[in-house]
């Protein structure tokens, strides 16, 4: 990509916080270009689907999810992250994960996040939440959940959770390392069943004596590798034990490990966790929220919980102010944000901050 394409890439970008659909004046403005230039590099930006036009309400372009992976994509490559994407190995219902070479020759995983693919139920449910949230919207709820993601792998990979080790985060994607083993769905039989369902188990029950809750998990979200060893995956719908209904994705989460060892491994089950008994409160989950940085995004994401699962615990009257700044803003930013990216950010802060709480210093949780 030359450099004029990636600059009227990252003005489309910047323009679409302000609105739905960038009119070419204002990709000109913000990107600094003659008309002649930039609508040339439209076009191509057009033929390679980096980006969308719509004339029906308003003449404009927006951003599609090969624009904006285009766009993260660049910044791990720069960091080094990625050296090579080598191919897709999963199509979620809101994600795609690539495995990929990072610079030292090492494989990595790359996640991208893809809200709207399919909620559909989302949009009819919360009519208001999603009005004055447009495609943008789309892109930064994405983006949120994959800040979200990377911050508690983050926080449960240093705590000793076996999780992937975060390596990367920008925008709606994010690197780790590969597992080397497979998804529990794809296990037919297994030697010691007993073995790793005591693992699942205990995962769960040193979540909720943290102050945290998967709420996703499952055979899908669990990988074992060779040795036996389980390790957890796909975080970005965690939730605090503190939670409204902490007690039934707690009791979820419980229910899908003994169904699944009863059914597929035929391995009857005695144990069960009591959650009232196990819950702490006050760990791991304020930890996360007291580091300042993710306490807006969190919130907006607690906001986004309430979409896809349809409960109301928390009130909603932050607003997104940052989506409607003046657009004279948009016009000096493109530098800025190109220049941001190096000494990224946001990630960045936040690590800052969780490894100021010491968090590590408490030794072992379980
Ligand atoms: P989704 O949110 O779409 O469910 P997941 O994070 O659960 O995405 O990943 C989907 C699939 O991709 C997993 O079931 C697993 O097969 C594979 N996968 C994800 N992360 C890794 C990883 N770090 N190493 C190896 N495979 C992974
Ligand atoms: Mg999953």
């Amino acid at each position: 990509m030359t450099k004029d394409e990636f600059r009227v890439l990252t003005a489309i970008e910047i323009g679409m916080r302000n609105h739905e659909l960038v009119p070419m004046p204002l990709i000109e403005r913000i990107s600094h270009l003659k008309r002649v230039c930039a609508s040339k590099v439209v076009k191509l930006l057009l033929k390679n689907k980096f980006i969308a036009h719509e004339n029906k309400k308003f003449d404009g372009y927006k951003l599609t999810y090969l624009g904006y992976d285009y766009l993260a994509l660049q910044v791990f490559m720069r960091r080094g992250a990625i050296k090579e994407v080598l191919g897709k190995i999963g199509c979620g219902k809101e994600s795609d994960i690539y495995k990929c070479v990072n610079q030292n020759g090492d494989f990595v995983i790359l996640k991208f996040t893809r809200l709207g693919r399919t909620s559909f139920r989302t949009i009819k449910k919360n009519r208001d939440y999603i009005q004055h949230r447009t495609s943008y919207s789309w892109l930064y709820l994405s983006r949120l959940s994959a800040i979200k993601e990377y911050t508690f792998m983050d926080l449960l990979h240093k705590n000793n959770f076996p999780t992937p080790i975060p390596i990367e985060q920008n925008r709606h994607g994010i690197v780790m390392s590969l597992i080397n083993g497979v998804p529990m769905q794809n296990i037919s039989e297994i030697d010691n069943p007993k073995y790793v369902f005591d693992q699942c188990f205990d995962l769960l029950k040193r979540l909720a004596e943290n102050g945290l809750i998967h709420s996703d998990f499952n055979e899908f979200n669990l990988m074992i590798e060779d040795n036996g060893k389980v390790i957890m995956i796909d975080f970005p719908q965690m939730v605090s034990t503190k939670h409204k209904n902490a007690q039934f994705y707690f009791d979820r989460d419980v229910e899908c490990i003994h169904v699944f060892f009863e059914r597929r491994f035929n391995y009857q089950i005695t144990d069960t966790l009591d959650f009232n008994k196990i819950a702490r409160l006050n760990d791991l989950d304020v930890q996360v929220k007291a580091s300042g940085f993710v306490k807006k995004e969190i919130k907006n994401i607690d906001d986004f919980d309430i979409d896809l699962r349809g409960s109301d615990d928390d009130d909603d009257d932050d607003d997104d102010n940052d989506e409607h700044q003046d657009n004279s803003d948009d016009e000096n930013e493109l530098d800025r944000n190109i220049e941001q990216e190096d000494s990224d950010n946001e990630i960045e802060d936040s690590k800052k901050i969780i490894q100021n709480l010491n968090i590590l210093n408490d030794g072992e949780i379980s």
